[in-house]
């Protein structure tokens, strides 16, 4: 199989931002996320929201208004950087944010995404497998099915997946008849699955309110030596500290914001070794369309020579793309 590198799947860099966005059908979902008021439109009221005095990652008292956009607020704790909306919806209201098709619908049917998709799960098991060859996985949040396929092709016999939206799983072409599909979203994951040799989660750590207690369930349901790999939004991507409020990486379903500071301990804490991290996705050309003066998702960079120092390897080596990557090994125990 051909060897991927992250470049291969960054769509910024693949088609140019402003083809990749509107290729993708992104510029919908980006103008919707920015334009709209995302707790009138979910029917959010008071009663459904809570607010916190303390940080959910570290408990800390210290906490700060960061980013505020419209009615929308996330807050940053000063001991340990872990962002959070405050206030957020309950973990009882959270089904308003999905109850309608999803805004993301678009993007599940879309060719390009599909394309790039798959080579970006494609990179994903090629890391995996320099620590495992796993015989069974669980993906949590499979979407439509693009990673549990990969595993498909590269091998894997046990396949399991959870996706409460139903209607991917009918409508996407890449889920198979031997995949177990769970459509509910309780992640009490210890009950139903154990010797799991691989667990993955991409892009939905950031919408769970008890993220703990689904990490422990992750590291229970794990064989020893098992693999978990993780990719969520990076709270201090070098994309969100520039455009900030305009990013839609700050939007009424994601609760959680983390950077490298405070997943990596967490993870550690509750038995992981971390055996790779990385940041993926570098967003470059909203970065310098911003940095040009220009809508950092709608313009295409004219590229001013001064912004050369602005490369992929720069902005992945401090850590500051958009995604964060992280390999971990469950510690054994003895
Ligand atoms: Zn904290």
């Amino acid at each position: 199989m051909k060897e991927y590198h992250k470049n291969d799947f960054d769509g910024n860099l693949v088609y140019g931002g402003k083809t990749y966005h509107g290729l993708t059908g992104r510029i919908d979902v980006i103008t919707d996320v920015n334009e709209s008021d995302e707790f009138e439109k979910h029917n959010i009221s008071d009663k459904d929201l809570e607010t916190l005095k303390q940080c959910p990652m570290c408990n800390g008292e210290e906490i700060n208004e960061f980013i505020r956009k419209k009615r929308l607020k996330v807050y940053r704790c000063n001991s340990c950087d872990f962002g959070f909306l405050n206030p957020r919806v309950k973990k009882e209201s959270s089904f308003k944010l999905y109850d309608q098709s999803s805004r993301y619908e678009s993007l599940y049917l879309n060719e390009t995404s599909n394309k790039l998709d798959k080579i970006k799960f494609q990179y994903v098991f090629q890391l995996v497998k320099r620590f495992i060859s796993p015989q069974s996985v669980l993906d949590i949040g499979s979407s439509s099915g693009i990673f549990l396929n990969t595993c498909a092709e590269e091998g894997v016999q046990i396949i399991h997946g959870i996706e409460a939206d139903t209607s991917q799983i009918k409508r996407s072409p890449f889920y198979q008849k031997n995949f177990h599909i769970e459509t509910s979203m309780d992640l009490d994951l210890s009950k139903k699955y154990n010797n799991l040799e691989l667990v993955t989660m991409f892009d939905v750590l950031e919408h769970i309110i008890d993220f703990k207690k689904t990490l422990t369930e992750i590291h229970l349901s794990l064989a020893k030596q098992g693999i978990f790999a993780i990719i969520v939004p990076n709270f201090y991507s070098l994309a969100s500290r520039i455009i900030r409020d305009k990013s839609p990486t700050f939007n009424i379903e994601h609760t959680n914001y983390f950077s490298m500071k405070n997943l990596i301990p967490l993870l550690e804490t509750l038995g992981f070794e971390i055996v790779h991290k990385e940041t993926v996705i570098s967003e470059i050309s909203n970065i310098k369309n911003y940095l040009e003066f220009n809508d950092p998702y709608f313009a295409e960079p004219k590229n001013e020579q001064w912004t050369n120092f602005l490369t992929p390897e720069w902005i992945h080596e401090n850590l500051l793309g958009s995604r964060l990557f992280v390999i971990a090994r469950k510690k054994q125990k003895d």
